[in-house]
């Protein structure tokens, strides 16, 4: 059976540029090596916990993405947030609250007396900055060390698992850097978008579904017009005259297909591998795109024993506080349908670039050092009646080095090579927000080439196929 589009890898990546792509009336078949589509984001329960080895939630603020989910059908499978107040840092050895505003930014003990100037002094510093300049470079340079090291290092290591002196600021923090670009610096553009947000933007929603992230995987998995095909790793991927072939190794041997398009949206190495054949630099470019691992430790607990309020998201460890986890997140303060009644579930995330070799340590020796630091924060005084641990040999690609000028060389590549295209969470941003917004932008190239008159009409509200 013919296909107009066949996408390689069955991730979040993958199934939601399928789901654009169908509903722009596409006929699409998404090729997964795995027995099952979701990649990264496997929602488990265990024991009456509900974990998630990746992504545990959804922070939107993009109009297309609430678009998705309110289309799919998951508007009324949405679990909201609950509204915890805090945020935690772990600050020479104790938990503190950060605060969220500005003002509560400058009475924070957080923050030393110059390290708020410092802060203030943001507004008149002028713009400028090297093309390749930094996370750290970029962030000491606009808001001071102190903001780096106990706001923005933290923050990269533990939700990026990436290593801010290394990360590159304008892949890493697009929104940041542009708002420098355009308005000077940050304040004057975090300002002047407060204003504007009154008649433009989407408010920021955080949410996750009933039964967790992969109620998202399996219903993009099951939409109309998309043929999801499990168990099928794709080895090879030859350019024809009308496109291009793909072939994969199944359990009954070997699967062929044409389609005028391939997305190849597996991590980057198994892309590198793949195209290796098709264009020698493109895949050298792919190749040199790194991961960090991580280890994903999720303990549950009777409620009484952990004297903590946990009354917030959870904490993240600055470099400086030398622990060997990034941060621990209370995921049953986060929702409430994590656990069962009376129990607490908090998970730790052990590795990342700053200790990689953590995410490789033996079960016993995570869970031993997990709880000797937990401990004393939250006051634990019992142990886990449930521990699941999740590894991930490649949990994230890290933007690090010239990793803008390299994405911009893997989209050169990419225009000598009509009908193929690569777009995975080492492309425009990790997040399962942005991998929707992207996987968008994407179908809707696709569907204007296919289906001329999509062009005309507004995003992909366009007449469906299906
Ligand atoms: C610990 C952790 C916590 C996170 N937390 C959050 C969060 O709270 N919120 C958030 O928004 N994001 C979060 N993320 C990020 C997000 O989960 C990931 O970026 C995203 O799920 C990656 O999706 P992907 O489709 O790009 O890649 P993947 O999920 O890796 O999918 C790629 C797929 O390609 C398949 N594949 C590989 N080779 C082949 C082949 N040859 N043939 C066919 N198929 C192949 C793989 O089997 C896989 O299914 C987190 C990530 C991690 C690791």
């Amino acid at each position: 059976m013919n296909t107009d589009v066949i996408i390689i890898g069955g991730g979040i990546s993958g199934l939601a540029t399928a789901w654009w792509l169908a509903r722009a009336g596409v006929s699409v078949q998404v090729w997964e090596a795995d027995s099952r589509p979701g990649g990264k984001i496997k929602s488990q329960r265990q024991e009456g916990y509900l974990t998630e080895p990746a992504a545990s939630l959804l922070m939107n603020f993009r109009p297309e993405v609430a678009q998705l989910v309110s289309e799919a059908g998951l508007d009324a499978l949405k679990t909201q947030r609950l509204p915890q107040a805090q945020r935690y840092l772990l600050h020479r050895g104790k938990l503190q609250a950060l605060p969220m505003h500005i003002t509560g930014m400058l009475t924070s003990p957080l923050w030393s007396l110059r390290g708020k100037l410092r802060l203030l002094l943001e507004p008149f510093i002028p713009a400028g900055g090297a093309e390749d300049e930094t996370v750290s470079q970029f962030i000491r340079r606009r808001l001071g060390n102190e903001m780096l090291e106990k706001a923005m290092e933290p923050f990269i290591a533990g939700t990026l698992a990436a290593d801010p002196d290394l990360a590159s600021a304008g892949a890493t923090l697009p929104r940041l850097t542009a708002l420098e670009r355009r308005f000077g610096s940050i304040t004057a553009g975090v300002l002047t978008h407060k204003l504007l947000r009154r008649r433009t933007a989407c408010t920021t929603d955080s949410f996750s579904f009933r039964g967790g992230m992969s109620t998202l995987i399996n219903t993009l998995a099951r939409t109309a017009g998309v043929q999801v095909f499990s168990n099928r790793r794709v080895e090879e991927i030859i350019p024809n005259k009308k496109g291009w072939s793909v072939i994969a190794r199944t359990a009954d041997g070997e699967r062929s297909l044409d389609a005028t398009h391939v997305i190849v949206a597996t991590p980057a190495p198994a892309a590198a591998n793949l195209l290796s054949s098709v264009d020698g630099e493109l895949a050298a470019l792919l190749a040199d795109i790194q991961y960090a691992p991580l280890a994903v430790l999720h303990m549950g607990l009777d409620r009484h024993c952990v004297k903590h309020p946990l009354d917030g998201t959870g904490f993240l460890t600055p470099r400086q506080e030398k622990q060997p986890f990034t941060g621990n997140l209370w995921m049953s303060s986060l929702f409430c349908d994590r656990t069962p009644a009376d129990k607490v579930l908090l998970t730790t995330y052990l590795g990342g670039a700053r200790h990689p070799e953590a995410a490789h340590w033996n079960d016993s020796r995570l869970i031993d050092e997990a709880l000797r630091a937990l401990t004393p924060l939250l006051n634990i005084k019992g142990h886990p009646e449930m521990v699941r641990i999740d590894r991930h040999a490649q949990a994230l690609p890290l933007y690090h080095g010239a990793h803008l000028a390299r994405d911009h060389a893997i989209a050169g590549q990419l225009q000598d090579l009509p009908g193929l295209h690569v777009e995975a969470n080492y492309r425009g941003g990790v997040s399962v927000r942005d991998r929707i917004a992207r996987g968008q932008q994407l179908a809707q190239k696709i569907a204007s080439q296919l289906i001329p008159t999509t062009e005309k009409l507004p995003g992909l509200s366009l007449s469906p196929r299906y």
